[in-house]
């Protein structure tokens, strides 16, 4: 038999006290079995028990039992004159209830749901729910535990407390203790016979969860699945990571500082880790856009004349064989190293010409370089390459794709986000492709020879000639020499850094257009060109091995384009010369002559000479052609070179062909 602890009137739910009050006590237990007694049962009306209340187990007395349609005063137990507690009524129809349960023998279970929330770098909030199923449960026992509670042991051996209160709060203890809560404090359930407590225990009033069985296990799974979610939008990490960034934070960071880094790092890595599993990445494709603009002297009519030479390749997918992150190359350590798989790849493309708006030229590429193996990539998102990065990764001269996280914005899954890293070409741009350079020179020579660069080329030496005219011959000759001394000095200057720098260092650049030296010998070439002294700028002239430079060495017994001391030693590479050279060597025999080298030469080296210009004659004489000069620059050279004049113009070593 059951013993029921009486609970003070205070433990009840608050409120319930005045609202039963005027309830009559409709149930009652059998003294001797303890089972529930409704004031209308026969075994009630026929007085063959003892009936006892079910809170205070004071003796009850039935009144009006076995007349349902009495009213004023109903049918009830009574308590002995001055015992009646109000709260009787409810603990006895609990007690029916929970006794209707036992006897049922199962339980509806609610699901059980339990929502988790994890902020993320950004600051938005992540919530995600968690849920044991509904399930049906049989119930082996029942009893009232106190009269609030009843304590429910399950066919399989676990308990369930069901607070009959329907009032109590959900909380999470993780004792492992479940507790549903259902809505047993109805003064209208005091007044329900035994069937309409069982209708109304099928469908369980607002059964809710207090706490589940599982419930430390539900805690855990939401806090991960929150952490997930905010993982899954690489908007956060877990403590693992969150302890790592600790500890290589700088302790000069701002919290806001951190924050931002924080997201940085994280993206850093996700795209990083993309691309370790991509087979492929798609880039985009490369450009070179060299415009020339009409020169200044020519502002006016020539504004809307603008060239500009536009080179692209197609974007293209790269498959990757291997891909390495951050490992030391050279001097740097790229974010990724990738080699280029499947076949080889070449930079196909083509070059559309537009001259002011109007269409010009489109061509495709005669010539497509093959690609390196390697693919370097880094990663932005607030910092991209440094000038210092960027100039190692130049004297690498690797390809290198940049990929901008931070302009791909708004809030990616990670599956988007690796979409984009892998399969798309948004914020993506080429920092560094070897083939750039080369197309570059190229387009700017073919910009060189268009038509309309040719004709404002002419336009300026007319615009300058007054000025060449304006002073006589012997003053651009002087200048002129001087200038070609002074390019080819600072020329072996540049290749001797060269030759000793530390290949470290960014190579050195050779003299070009752009450079005070180059813009002096051009305006002097010019200058002679007016007075009908031309080819100063001809190859065959001015470069390295060209004849100014030479004769000048000669002249000087010295160097001058070469990194020798003595005019012998410039000779001497003049004799090991190709025989494309050959056809000038009389006019070095004229200089050694005009310039008297042969005092400076020694024993030896005088005997060489005498060998190479007896060979040279020798060939004159047989009417050799690969030793016979046009007679192209005979003029321009006597200008310059007056102590060689009369000996050019006996015409020795002067091809006679045209
Ligand atoms: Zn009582």
């Amino acid at each position: 038999m059951t013993h029921w602890r009486v609970a003070p009137a205070a433990q009840l739910a608050k409120g319930q006290e005045s609202a039963v009050d005027t309830v009559p006590l409709k149930w009652a237990h059998d003294a001797a079995t303890g089972a529930p007694r409704y004031i209308h049962d026969p075994e009630v009306v026929d007085k063959t028990g003892t009936c006892i209340c079910p809170a205070c187990e004071l003796a009850l007395t039935p009144v009006l039992a076995g007349q349902p349609m009495r009213v004023r005063p109903t049918a009830h137990f009574r308590h002995p004159a001055g015992a009646l507690r109000d709260a009787c009524v409810l603990v006895a129809a609990r007690a029916a209830a929970v006794r209707h349960l036992a006897e049922r023998g199962f339980i509806d279970l609610p699901r059980r749901t339990m929502s988790a929330r994890a902020q993320g770098f950004s600051g938005q909030d992540y919530e995600v729910w968690v849920e044991e199923p509904a399930e049906q449960v049989r119930v082996s026992s029942a009893r009232m535990h106190d009269h609030a509670t009843a304590l429910l042991t399950l066919d399989d051996g676990r308990e369930l407390t069901v607070d009959l209160t329907g009032t109590r709060e959900p909380r999470a203890d993780g004792s492992g203790h479940a507790v549903v809560t259902i809505a047993l404090s109805d003064p209208a359930l005091a007044m329900l016979d035994a069937d309409a407590i069982r209708a109304r225990l099928r469908v369980l009033p607002d059964m809710r969860w207090c706490s589940h069985w599982n419930e430390q296990d539900l805690v855990l799974r939401s806090r991960t699945a929150a952490q997930r979610a905010v993982s899954d939008a690489l908007d956060g990490w877990g403590d693992d990571d969150e302890a790592e960034f600790l500890s290589n934070l700088p302790d000069d960071m701002t919290p806001a500082e951190a924050q931002a880094y924080r997201r940085e790092t994280l993206l850093h890595r996700e795209a990083k880790a993309a691309l370790e599993a991509a087979e492929a990445i798609e880039t985009p494709g490369l450009e070179v856009i060299v415009t020339r603009h009409p020169p200044e002297e020519l502002a006016g009519d020539w504004d809307d004349q603008t060239i500009r030479k536009v080179w692209l390749t197609g974007r293209r997918r790269l498959e990757l064989d291997d891909v390495c992150l951050e490992r030391r190359l050279g001097r740097i350590v790229p974010d990724v190293i990738a080699t280029l798989g499947g076949r080889q790849i070449y930079t196909h493309g083509g070059t559309l010409t537009r001259v002011g708006d109007e269409f010009d030229e489109d061509a495709e590429d005669g010539y497509a370089p093959a690609w390196p193996p390697t693919l370097l990539i880094e990663v932005k998102v607030t910092h991209g390459i440094d000038d210092e990065k960027l100039r190692r990764i130049q004297q690498l001269d690797v390809p290198t794709l940049e990929i901008d996280l931070g302009s791909l914005g708004g809030r990616l899954s990670r599956e988007q986000f690796r979409d984009l890293v892998v399969n798309q070409i948004v914020g993506k741009r080429w920092v560094h492709h070897p083939a750039l350079a080369g197309k570059r020179r190229v387009l700017e020579s073919e910009i060189d020879e268009h038509p309309v660069c040719l004709e404002w080329a002419q336009r300026i030496r007319e615009f300058n000639r007054p000025r060449w005219l304006a002073k006589p011959a012997e003053h651009w000759v002087s200048a002129y020499l001087s200038a070609a001394t002074g390019f080819h000095d600072s020329s072996v200057q540049i290749r001797r850094a060269q030759r000793t720098r530390n290949p470290a260092d960014a190579p050195v650049k050779v003299l070009g257009p752009e450079d005070v030296e180059w813009q002096e010998l051009a305006a002097a070439a010019e200058a002679l060109d007016a007075h009908g002294l031309p080819g100063g700028m001809d190859r065959e002239m001015i470069s390295d091995t060209g004849l100014v430079p030479r004769i000048l060495s000669i002249r000087h017994n010295r160097g001058i384009g070469y990194a020798v001391d003595s005019g012998f030693q410039v000779l001497n590479a003049i004799m090991q010369s190709g025989e494309d050279n050959r056809r000038w060597h009389t006019l070095y025999t004229i200089a050694v002559k005009a310039y008297g080298l042969a005092q400076h030469f020694s024993e030896k080296q005088a005997r060489l000479y005498a060998a190479w210009r007896q060979l040279i004659v020798e060939r004159v004489e047989a009417v050799d052609e690969t030793y016979l000069r046009p007679g192209t620059y005979d003029a321009t050279l006597s200008a310059l070179f007056p102590e060689m004049a009369a000996r050019i113009a006996t015409g020795y070593g002067l091809s006679k062909k045209r």
